[in-house]
């Protein structure tokens, strides 16, 4: 007697839409003894209703043509529709039928299916079908992965892994839009290292790059779950507080401002002490259309005033002022 060798295949969660019983029941019966956990649909429509639920995940599809109600094709269609308007993860389709003309065919893999399969199905050919759709499956899965490691990359500071300026700006972006949705303030925090160029010249880049990761480390073990960091450019760094004004943001910038001042920082040559200066400023509600480079841009104006104050202290540049004095700068 010929043996196929079985390949190896993982248990997968496989829905079967078929209005006939007895086919369901056969199918069931030969994914069963493969070790894959079946669901079963008797319509196009209880597996579109099925597949919205997001609980409910399947490797993989297993679906008949002709079926009274929607049939195959448009239930393929309405099943990759769906798919993409929840992000969700491609699923295999694979139709079965007891007509596989040509044109049939052609219908099948141009409303979504990925393969066609003639009716009575025979078991070694489903296994190797489903081999190779889980094959299929996992590159498009590592591919995935490998996608978003590269967009996590993309966002990261290579340094101090914090937010990075296009990050951290998206990230202001949004939370400045639901701000003014919710009529609600929000602050935000420039905050440039004192005399870090002095780090740099007297202890070499090294150490100034020791000194950058462990604020950076400091601020981010720290930081009130509502706020949040980016690493803006070189010593500089930006912290968004939303859902409080100016005023009230200070307390925690001091706290921040106070983390670095106490900082003992162990470098390969010595350990350093480092301050900060801080700009802040904020959006309050009803105080008109802000964007993003307008909060910066007082914030960045607070922070020099904060430098020229003798540094290791915060200055705030209220958005209440400007508004105040029809718009101009004091
Ligand atoms: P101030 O108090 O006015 O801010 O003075 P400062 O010395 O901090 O400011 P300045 O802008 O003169 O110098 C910033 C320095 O930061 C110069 C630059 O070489 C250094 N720097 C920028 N990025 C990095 C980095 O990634 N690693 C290290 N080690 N140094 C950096
Ligand atoms: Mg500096
Ligand atoms: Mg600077």
């Amino acid at each position: 007697m010929r043996t196929h060798k079985q390949p190896y295949i993982q248990s997968l969660s496989i829905l079967i839409i078929d209005d006939s019983t007895s086919e369901r029941v056969l199918l069931r019966t030969l994914l069963r003894k493969s070790g894959h956990a079946v669901t079963e649909a008797a319509t196009g429509l209880h597996a579109l209703a099925l597949l919205s639920d997001k609980s409910k995940m399947f490797d993989l599809i297993f679906l008949d043509v002709r079926m009274p109600g929607i049939n195959g094709y448009e239930t393929a269609h309405r099943i990759r529709d769906i798919e993409k308007e929840q992000s969700a993860v491609w699923c295999p389709i694979i139709f079965l039928s007891g007509h596989t003309d040509p044109e049939d065919i052609a219908n099948g893999i141009a409303a979504g299916g990925d393969d066609y399969l003639a009716k009575p199905v025979n078991a070694i050919i489903v296994n190797s079908k489903i081999t190779a759709m889980q094959r299929i499956a996992n590159m498009r899965q590592q591919l995935l992965v490998a996608n978003q490691k590269l967009e996590t990359l993309a966002h990261t500071d290579e340094l101090t892994r914090l937010p990075n300026r296009r990050h951290f700006l998206d990230i202001l972006d949004s939370e400045l839009a639901r701000a003014q949705r919710h009529n609600t303030p929000l602050s935000i925090a420039y905050m440039d290292l004192d005399h870090f160029k002095q780090i740099n010249d007297t202890h070499g880049h090294e150490a100034g790059d020791t000194v950058l990761l462990s604020v950076a480390n400091v601020l981010s073990k720290n930081l009130r779950s509502e706020d949040s960091i980016g690493r803006i450019g070189g010593e500089e760094f930006c912290i968004c507080l939303p859902g409080a004004d100016a005023t009230r943001s200070l307390e925690p910038c001091e706290r921040y401002r106070s983390l670095i001042e106490n900082l003992k920082i162990r470098t390969s040559v010595q350990t350093l002490t480092v301050t900060a200066s801080f700009g802040l400023t904020s959006i309050l509600p009803g105080s008109g259309s802000d964007d993003t480079g307008h909060l910066l841009a007082r914030a960045d104006e607070a922070l020099y005033q904060a430098k020229q104050h003798g540094r290791n202290r915060i200055e705030v540049r209220d958005v209440h002022v400007i508004t105040s004095r029809s718009g101009a700068h004091i």
